[in-house]
């Protein structure tokens, strides 16, 4: 399958630059050629799809979240993070069965992908039903089993680790990426942490991690070992493997010259932490430190949405107020970190992010005839601070579409939210509006 999209607008995250009209060759699941004008377009093509009136971007990366906790969108709005987690989020965890978690999962990629997501991460429980969504959704994904170690399942837990990793590792014809997700230090004593580590050698996979997302964890942490939550991780040695730590809110410098010695890469969530009550992570610090950082939503639970152009324009904004300075975070930093800096944080290769020729193939096109991309100052500021989600026309994974028009190609939209709404019906103390 070759595909010419012709007379279309991109932009290349790596440069900035913005091309007003271009081509772009897909051959199979990766991009053949990109360039201005439509010289280097020469056919023969199976399908030719005129982009006039579009502009062609990456497929956004989401470096955090917990896919099936869509299911549990504005169930417990409001309550800060230690209440939300114990006695609100976790026991509407446990009426969650195997396949109501494929059914979450489903319902959060309809969201992320009408959004211009193409790759997503997940840390959560019953992950084979994860992956067969992803298999069949056509994302592209990073999949982790959630490991707690102070729950009495905590073996079995680290267990089904190994054997997702085992199976899953490079399924989906490459598009499902696998780690080892150890929930946080607070829930992950040191022993169980090691026998973490010891896996992660043997699988020679990399892990995710929250790390220090609220000030009491941070406190409790001094209390029980009178360090950080990052000097903890970095003294039981985790900083010596590939490390996605999420949040990292509350860290020192001390903790910042840890991160960036030991190379870990940091899934930024700001909408999440501010809902939640949490705080705000360092991000400026960290870009200057030279560490490696992308966008992340976290669960649909704690943002509530699963959009990265809501959390780009959110990241570029709020760092300038906290800071007081209009130039933290500049557009064209925001829209790295939703693409080619979130396939780095994920430790994905190979132009993952990128408009560039051998990249795979994932892009969006968005609607840009809408008022609010005129006048034609910058298209980059445009779609970091004027955009909306909803101009998001057509997204594509390895070559194949999964949004076509706005219309869902690979997913049964009706069937997934019917499916959604009667599973949320189990939660303690739900009152569900039925449709009407
Ligand atoms: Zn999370």
């Amino acid at each position: 399958m070759r595909l010419l999209i012709k007379d279309i607008a991109y932009i290349d995250a790596q440069s900035d630059a913005v091309t007003e009209r271009g081509y772009m060759i897909v051959d199979g699941p990766v991009i053949e050629a990109i360039g201005p004008g439509d010289s280097g377009a020469r056919g023969p093509f199976d399908e030719t799809i005129d982009g006039t009136g579009r502009l062609l971007l990456p497929g956004f990366i989401n470096t955090h979240g917990h896919a099936a906790m869509s299911l549990l969108r504005g169930y417990a709005d409001d309550t800060p993070l230690e209440r939300w987690l114990n006695d609100l989020i976790w026991p509407a965890e446990a009426q969650l069965s195997a396949q109501d978690i494929g059914v979450g999962a489903q319902l959060a990629m309809l969201e992320m992908i009408e959004t211009g997501t193409t790759t997503f991460t997940d840390m959560y429980m019953h992950m084979d039903q994860v992956a067969a969504a992803v298999i069949e959704g056509g994302m592209r994904a990073v999949l982790g089993r959630g490991l707690v170690g102070l729950a009495p399942n905590a073996p079995q837990m680290l267990a089904e680790a190994e054997a997702f990793v085992r199976e899953f590792e490079g399924a989906g014809a490459g598009r499902i990426r696998t780690n080892l997700a150890p929930h946080a230090p607070y829930t992950c004593p040191p022993e169980y942490l090691k026998q973490i580590l010891a896996l992660a050698e043997r699988l020679g996979v990399p892990l995710q991690i929250h790390i220090a997302e609220t000030a009491l964890e941070v406190a409790e942490s001094r209390a029980q070992y009178g360090l950080t939550p990052t000097e903890l991780l970095h003294r039981e040695g985790l900083f010596a493997f590939p490390v996605v730590g999420a949040h990292c809110v509350h860290v020192s410098d001390h903790d910042i010259e840890l991160l960036a010695e030991g190379n870990v890469h940091v899934a930024h969530n700001p909408g999440s932490n501010l809902k939640l009550g949490s705080g705000v992570a360092p991000l400026v610090k960290f870009l200057e430190r030279g560490v490696v950082v992308g966008l992340g939503t976290d669960g649909a639970a704690s943002n509530n949405k699963l959009d990265l152009y809501e959390e780009m324009r959110l990241c570029a904004l709020l760092h300038k107020g906290v800071l007081q300075s209009a130039t933290a975070v500049t557009a064209s930093q925001a829209f790295w970190l939703a693409t080619g800096g979130g396939a780095q944080t994920l430790f994905l290769d190979q132009g993952l992010g990128l408009l560039q020729a051998g990249a795979p193939a994932d892009f969006q096109f968005v609607d840009i005839t809408g008022p609010r991309y005129y006048p034609r100052h910058s298209l980059l500021s445009h779609i970091v601070y004027s955009s909306h989600a909803g101009d998001v026309t057509d997204v594509f994974v390895a070559g194949r579409p999964l949004l076509r028009k706005r219309q869902f190609v690979t997913l049964d939209k009706e069937k997934i939210v019917a499916q959604a709404q009667t599973i949320a019906e189990k939660f303690p103390g739900t009152r569900l509006l039925r449709d009407q």
